[in-house]
């Protein structure tokens, strides 16, 4: 996870409130443009096997466990403790509300077969992704859910896929190694040193909404569609609308305000 704070004023007609919001983004992914691995050891070995193209190392981020959630739970009830209703610190994590469903897509031929598509699960109507291979993360509902009812943190839109998923699908069905080899490990990955000649590119999955492959350039009808299920997504899971969303990565075409105020949940504010 990654954490931003900042200190607000709002102005109302009589008084002035100052208060800090303190942001975590990520929680509930488990996929990226970048391979998210399950443990040091699966990182190592996707190392050992294919190197690694950007000349650096891949990222060492993971996914929470059940001990992460309780260990949060007790740490923000501790900060709480004896503290005035109005100065308890409340976390807003972004939430990511699906990703792949890798044995859906398996059935559809990928990652070898031309008839390979995307298959998505979504946290509101299964245990997502992180209850799965390579994660065996268990059911964690219950925790996210208890930090809610709690009090302790009140999530907020992150986004839906957290990586550009027709580039994806596509790089797949060419047989891009890269894609290929952390497909079958249940991650996605690009090696993003291709360029492409047409456009003298280069390419990545970098983000759900704005393709770094211009083959791939979303149009507003498809951003209002894919917007529209992720939020409705996030309100099926959580039981209310988001009211504010911070993009994957901090990548957006100019036309997403535009998309978002289609939707029948476009009031939220974009950050
Ligand atoms: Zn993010």
């Amino acid at each position: 996870m990654t954490a931003s704070v900042c200190v607000c004023a709002a102005d109302a007609a009589s008084s002035r409130k100052i208060f800090v919001s303190i942001g975590s983004d990520d929680w509930g992914r488990w996929s990226n443009s970048l391979p998210v691995f399950s443990n040091p050891h699966a990182r190592s070995s996707a190392v050992h096997d294919m190197g690694w193209p950007s000349g650096g190392m891949p990222m060492l981020t993971t996914v929470e466990t059940a001990d992460d959630l309780r260990g949060l739970h007790q740490l923000l009830t501790d900060l709480n403790k004896n503290i005035r209703r109005r100065q308890k610190v409340v976390l807003t994590p972004f939430w990511v509300v699906g990703g792949p469903d890798f044995e859906g897509m398996k059935r559809s031929g990928c990652p070898h077969s031309d008839t390979c598509e995307y298959h998505e699960l979504f946290w509101h109507n299964s245990s997502g992704g992180l209850d799965r291979a390579p994660f065996h993360r268990g059911d964690l509902r219950p925790l996210f859910q208890q930090l809610y009812q709690d009090g302790l943190w009140r999530p907020e839109y992150h986004g839906r896929s957290h990586f550009d998923t027709a580039a994806w699908i596509d790089y797949l069905r060419k047989g891009d190694v890269f894609a290929r080899y952390y497909f079958e490990r249940g991650m996605t990955m690009y090696h993003w040193g291709h360029r492409d000649t047409r456009t003298n590119t280069t390419h990545s999955l970098h983000c759900e909404y704005l393709a770094d492959d211009t083959f791939y350039t979303k149009s507003i009808p498809w951003t209002r569609e894919w917007l529209r299920a992720g939020v409705e997504s996030f309100s099926a899971f959580w039981g209310y609308n988001t009211t504010v969303t911070s993009v994957p990565t901090h990548h957006a075409p100019d036309h997403l305000g535009q998309a978002k105020n289609c939707t029948k949940f476009g009031e939220f504010l974009l950050i």
